[in-house]
């Protein structure tokens, strides 16, 4: 069952962060704050992204602004767009 639940998770929303940017202790603490739904785990420093919790991205953009410049994707899998 686990297996079957974990491949709807990330159905409509993909979401990817440059390793640069998931590597810096600074960056993943602010992406773990700002989120609404929990998409991004702070690891000790390194950046976790929460599967399960992918498809509910409100598209607020809050990581995007957080982050350095073009180094969070948030990718629309059902119009083939990215959140910029
Ligand atoms: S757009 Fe908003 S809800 Fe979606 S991953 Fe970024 S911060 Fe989270």
């Amino acid at each position: 069952m686990a297996d079957a639940a974990d491949k709807l998770n990330g159905v409509f929303i993909e979401v990817a962060v440059d390793d640069a940017a998931a590597n810096d202790p600074a960056v993943v603490a602010k992406l773990e704050e700002v989120c609404p739904v929990d998409i991004f785990k702070d690891a000790g420093g390194r950046l976790e992204i929460v599967a399960a919790h992918l498809d509910e991205c409100v598209l607020c953009k809050l990581c995007i602004e957080a982050a350095p410049a073009s180094t969070v994707h948030v990718r629309k899998l059902y119009d083939g767009t990215e959140l910029s």
